[in-house]
């Protein structure tokens, strides 16, 4: 398995660091945002190491689509699956990315607007 010992999410990955895991399965992880920008604010990775969505091929197994049945499943879990979610991918400077390990944002628990900043 690919990893990175200074990628920050590839630690919390591998237990060197703590995070506030929600969910967890064999090919993702989820924890909480240490900033949450909504009341639920929950970040979804891969176990493996990618740097970001425009990595992801079609050689990856179904990743994304392993990631975003994660994320609905948290959302059951957290009791916002019916008020509804807000899932994020930011991609490179311009998308606002500042975490280079691709992680899926789950925002919910409030109105969210659009469009976004
Ligand atoms: P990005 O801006 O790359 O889309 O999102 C990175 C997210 O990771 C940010 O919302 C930031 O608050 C969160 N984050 C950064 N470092 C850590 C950390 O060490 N632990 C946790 N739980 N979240 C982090
Ligand atoms: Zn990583």
């Amino acid at each position: 398995m690919t990893t990175s010992d200074s990628c920050t999410f590839c630690r919390i990955a591998s237990g060197e660091s703590e995070a506030a895991i929600v969910y967890e399965d064999e090919t993702v992880l989820a924890f909480r945002d240490i900033r949450p920008a909504a009341p639920t604010h929950i970040l979804i990775i891969p176990r493996q190491h990618v740097g970001s969505v425009d990595e992801v091929t079609a050689a990856d197994g179904g990743l994304l689509t392993k990631m975003v049945a994660a994320a609905s499943e948290i959302a059951r879990r957290a009791g916002v699956r019916q008020s509804g979610y807000r899932l994020v991918i930011n991609t490179g400077p311009d998308g606002g990315q500042t975490v280079f390990h691709l992680h899926l944002h789950l925002l919910a628990g409030r109105h969210m607007n659009w469009p976004p900043g």
